[in-house]
């Protein structure tokens, strides 16, 4: 176990799959947890789910495509809690349309959750962190930012950026000792995964070494240690947690 006592980790998509996961774990080590989803009804019924220790776990539900309204909502949190430790930017949505099926509108939708989004995130939360001269920014990439995948291009052009972000805000952030690394899942057991097509999935477990899907559990483990100081000298990182798939 590792010991967030006092730590404030605030995870985006923490309503279901991964960040749902991400979230137990954290409050399994302690953690004060601040979880984001899209509209109200799924944060109340993710925190039904968490809240086994009263207050350790509150939602909000901001637009993250309205900087201004990603602000107020950093700032009452600010307000409440007097920092932020660890930003984890996991929402994000999928593609798997080919290109002449894919409209611009549809390109745009994903590069605003999975790009966008961590952008305004990510500005909103950093001057309280320089202000510390501490803090973890973790995003979530995935494989497909590394080999790309046969449909569904915006999804792996969003995960490019999000690697590009990682990159740059790491060398940009270092001077104020802020962190920031990417973890990048293989295929993972959850909804989205559920709603891609057999035809799809079955033929990519076969060429995972593991030879299993991962879990939530494996992805959560990843960003826990990520966040801990037993990772304080790693930055600018694409953890690849994936069992060793590479198509
Ligand atoms: P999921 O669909 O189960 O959960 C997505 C989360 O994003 C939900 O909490 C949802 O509330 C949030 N979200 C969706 N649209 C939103 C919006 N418009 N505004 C705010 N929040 C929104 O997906 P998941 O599999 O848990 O994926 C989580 C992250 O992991 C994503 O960034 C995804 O790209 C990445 N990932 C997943 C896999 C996998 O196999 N499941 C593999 C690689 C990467």
């Amino acid at each position: 176990m590792l010991d967030f006592t006092d730590k404030v980790v605030l995870i985006t998509g923490g309503t279901r799959g991964i960040g749902l996961e991400i979230a137990k774990t954290f409050l399994e080590n302690n953690a004060q947890v601040i979880i984001f989803g899209s509209k109200e009804e799924t944060v109340k019924k993710a925190l039904e789910v968490l809240n086994e220790k009263e207050n350790s776990v509150v939602g909000f539900y901001p637009n993250l495509n309205n900087f201004e309204e990603v602000k107020n909502t950093i700032d009452n949190i600010l307000t409440i809690y007097g920092h932020i430790d660890v930003l984890i930017n996991n929402a994000g949505i999928s593609a798997n349309k080919k290109i002449e099926d894919t409209t611009s509108l549809d390109f745009e939708k994903i590069m605003n959750l999975n790009v966008n989004a961590i952008f305004n995130m990510t500005k909103a939360v950093v001057p309280s962190m320089k202000e510390k001269h501490a803090g973890v920014i973790l995003n979530t990439s995935s494989m497909v930012s590394i080999y790309g995948q046969p449909a569904g291009v915006g999804y792996p052009a969003s995960k490019f950026a999000v690697n590009g972000l990682t990159k740059s805000l790491a060398r940009e952030l270092a001077p104020s000792n802020i962190r920031v690394n990417a973890v990048a899942p293989g295929i993972i057991e959850t909804d989205m995964v559920a709603s891609l097509p057999k035809e799809t999935i079955e033929p990519l477990i076969k060429t995972i070494p593991l030879g299993r899907i991962g879990t939530p559990r494996d992805i959560a483990n990843a960003f826990l240690f990520l966040a801990s100081d037993l990772a304080s000298y790693i930055t600018g990182e694409i953890l690849q947690v994936d069992g060793a798939a590479r198509s």
